[in-house]
């Protein structure tokens, strides 16, 4: 995963769990491997009961997953904790078609706020008007100009295909590791 995937999770954890267990995820994405939760304890010099808290914190939202052995000597369970990567994967991957909705929503609003002026009387006309006039001024004659919102539709739409790419992309490669 890239770091700029890195620090998405990261944002989304910190919404959704706290600062310090987002800082305990942090940890755990850099380390990219197996460790129980005393292991980490000791590594950041912290009691185990505090880390245990914060990692049921993240393992309730998804963010990690353990798997437990029993020990042969004391009989007693230990939990090696890792990050999930494919549920977080899932998480984003959600988190971005929502994102997606909101734009679409947004791009159609602006697509009906568009207006053309003219620059010499600075009169908004709506895009009838302006076909209606071949795009110039019915006053003054001076080409009709597009109003500060098409720039922001033009970056809604590039936003819409980006988002839409990534979605894409990363479904079909959730699919081919699920075969
Ligand atoms: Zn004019």
């Amino acid at each position: 995963m890239s770091e700029k995937t890195d620090a998405l999770i990261l944002e989304l954890a910190k919404e959704l769990v706290g600062e310090d267990a987002a800082d305990l995820l942090k940890y755990l994405l850099k380390k990219r491997s197996e460790i129980t939760d005393e292991e980490l304890a000791k590594e950041l010099n912290v009691k185990p009961n505090e880390v245990r808290k914060k990692l049921y914190l993240l393992s309730e939202q998804g963010f990690v997953t353990s798997r437990k052995t029993k020990d042969k000597d004391s009989s007693l369970f230990i939990y090696y904790w890792r990050v999930n990567l494919d549920q977080i994967n899932d998480v984003l991957l959600n988190r971005k078609r929502m994102i997606l909705d909101k734009l679409k929503i947004r791009y159609e609003q602006e697509k009906d706020s568009l207006f053309y002026f003219c620059p010499q009387d600075n009169i908004k006309y709506n895009m009838d008007e302006a076909l209606e006039n071949e795009f110039k001024c019915p006053k003054c004659g001076s080409p009709l100009q597009y109003y500060e919102s098409e720039k922001a539709r033009q970056f809604l739409e590039q936003k819409i295909k980006q988002l839409e790419e990534e979605i894409e992309k990363e479904t079909k490669r959730g699919k081919n590791n699920n075969n």
